[in-house]
């Protein structure tokens, strides 16, 4: 039984957005600390643009001046890890119904592998709704702006690699 209220938040986050922190920020209003858990390994990309060393620590310097959240990568099962750092609670982010099927079929499967475990599930501002990281990755890859789905310092990387187009200059 720990004290603090921790809660994890996890995902590829390749690239982390707006509608990412978005969930973080809203996170720490309910919990004391927000562990992001970066996964090593992802089912839905095999193409990633920023490698789990870069992932790491390019999301460490969003939240530098952050200290209740940490950037964690893991493997494994997200289960596993959540017990590892005591944490009993799991965020996931909602946008729309079609994301509802996929993250209800996961909650329930974690919580069948470790009933303490509880899932949340949060909504962004509606402004985010419509942003996805892949949406980001296609938008930057044709050198389209994407300042206004990032925080600054996934902009400055995304601008490293595409072009200074993306940043909108
Ligand atoms: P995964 O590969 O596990 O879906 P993502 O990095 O794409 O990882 O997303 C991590 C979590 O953040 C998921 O719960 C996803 O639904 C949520 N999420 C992604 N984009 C947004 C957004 N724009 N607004 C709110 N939640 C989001």
């Amino acid at each position: 039984m720990v004290d603090e209220r921790i809660a994890i938040y996890p995902g590829s986050f390749d690239p982390l957005t707006l509608g990412h922190d978005d969930i973080v920020r809203r996170s720490l209003r309910l919990v004391d600390q927000v562990i992001v858990a970066i996964a090593a390994t992802t089912t839905h990309d095999k193409n990633p643009d920023f490698s789990l060393d870069e992932r790491v620590e390019l999301i460490s310097e969003v939240y530098g001046d952050e200290p209740r959240v940490q950037v964690v990568p893991f493997e494994g099962l997200l289960v596993n890890f959540a017990r590892a750092n005591g944490a009993r609670l799991i965020v996931r982010g909602l946008r729309a119904v079609s994301d509802f099927e996929y993250e209800f079929q996961m909650a329930l499967m974690n919580r069948s592998l470790w009933p303490e475990i509880e899932v949340i599930f949060m909504a962004p501002a509606s402004s985010y709704t419509f942003l996805s990281s892949s949406l980001v990755r296609e938008v930057a890859r044709l050198g389209g702006d994407v300042s206004g789905f990032v925080p600054p310092p996934v902009l400055r990387e995304l601008a490293r690699v595409y072009g200074s187009a993306v940043a909108g200059t």
